[in-house]
């Protein structure tokens, strides 16, 4: 069976899954991004891991090329420019460095792209001309497909809705150092902001009065929520009304019929998506209501991402063996 690498390089976590070309992910492993200060070691963890997924089969597997996610990439040069939440800054030489380890056909995209080209392909946007795919992990990132296109601009940075301003230049500041940006509102790691900045605001009781950022986890969050924790029940509140707003102006960019929605923050549930539905009817322009849908990832989120971004690779080619 011929296989491709999909790679999902994430801020936080580094998926890597074995794709055929029906999109079945066979194998999957994920490591930490962050343990990699280093880009050559990042790149070398990456080989081995490959290698100890093909070594999993107990039957002949053919790999025959790599796709790569990543946020802020470059689909042109095959580099990741100035990551947002990456530690390696200025252009990094993804594909050339990847060769040099791997010396198969490569290709690299955004990573909200390639989560948009999945779920477009294998997912619940199977058929669906124009949608949107927004990934809420550290980071936000948006996948636009339109008039059944998957749009990515002219080097690949169509998409970068983190980084929109929501505030005119006033508030919190993005990786890309956007004052007032979406993504440090509405992201997992926005949610901890939002959560620090309403204990300095409200003198309330909270389990979270005495936790440091490092501390505070998704899982925590939506659990305070749900034993009645006003600061956790606020918090997803304004982080519902802001991604609201940001997904009605979206709507006039492109008109899709649905927004899917995926990443971590989404493990909070209905805390995020009860408040995101009401907030979202009420502020579309009154010629899109009732047309677009707010839904979830078909894949589960985990593989949207590294099936998208193998599918670079199997993109008119036939498998050689099945
Ligand atoms: C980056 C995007 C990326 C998103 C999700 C943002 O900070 O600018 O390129 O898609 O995070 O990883």
């Amino acid at each position: 069976m011929d296989v491709v690498a999909g790679i999902d390089i994430g801020g936080t976590k580094t998926k890597i899954g074995l794709v055929d070309h029906h999109g079945v992910c066979h194998k999957q492993l994920f490591f930490r991004t962050r343990k990699y200060d280093d880009f050559d070691a990042f790149l070398d963890k990456i080989k081995e891991s490959i290698d100890q997924l093909m070594s999993d089969f107990d039957f002949p597997v053919n790999l025959i090329g790599c796709g790569i996610g990543a946020p802020n990439a470059s689909s042109r040069n095959g580099t990741i420019e100035n990551a947002a939440n990456l530690k390696w800054k200025g252009s990094v030489p993804v594909l050339e460095k990847l060769k040099k380890r791997i010396d198969l056909p490569m290709r690299i995209m955004n990573d909200a792209s390639a989560a948009a080209l999945g779920e477009m392909l294998f997912g619940n946007a199977k058929g669906m001309s124009d949608f949107i795919v927004i990934t809420l992990g550290t980071g936000l990132g948006a996948g636009i497909v339109a008039n059944g296109k998957l749009i990515e601009g002219y080097d690949g940075f169509a998409g970068e809705l983190g980084h929109v301003d929501m505030t005119l230049g006033d508030g919190r500041l993005t990786g890309l150092g956007v004052r007032g940006g979406l993504e440090a509102y509405v992201s997992a790691t926005g949610l901890k902001r939002t959560i620090l900045h309403m204990l300095s605001k409200y003198m309330i009781d909270s389990r979270f009065r005495d936790v440091a950022f490092n501390d505070l986890h998704g899982e925590d969050i939506t659990k305070a929520a749900e034993e009645g924790d006003p600061i956790a029940q606020k918090a997803f509140d304004y982080t519902a009304n802001i991604l609201a707003l940001a997904m009605a102006n979206f709507t006039a960019f492109s008109q899709p019929r649905a927004f899917f929605l995926m990443g971590g923050l989404l493990n909070s549930g209905k805390w995020i998506l009860d408040p995101l539905q009401e907030y979202f009817e009420e502020k579309l322009l009154e010629v899109y209501k009732d047309k677009v849908e707010i839904r979830t990832s078909g894949m589960e989120g985990k593989t949207a991402a590294i099936c998208g971004a193998a599918a670079l690779i199997w993109e008119g080619r036939q498998p050689t063996t099945e």
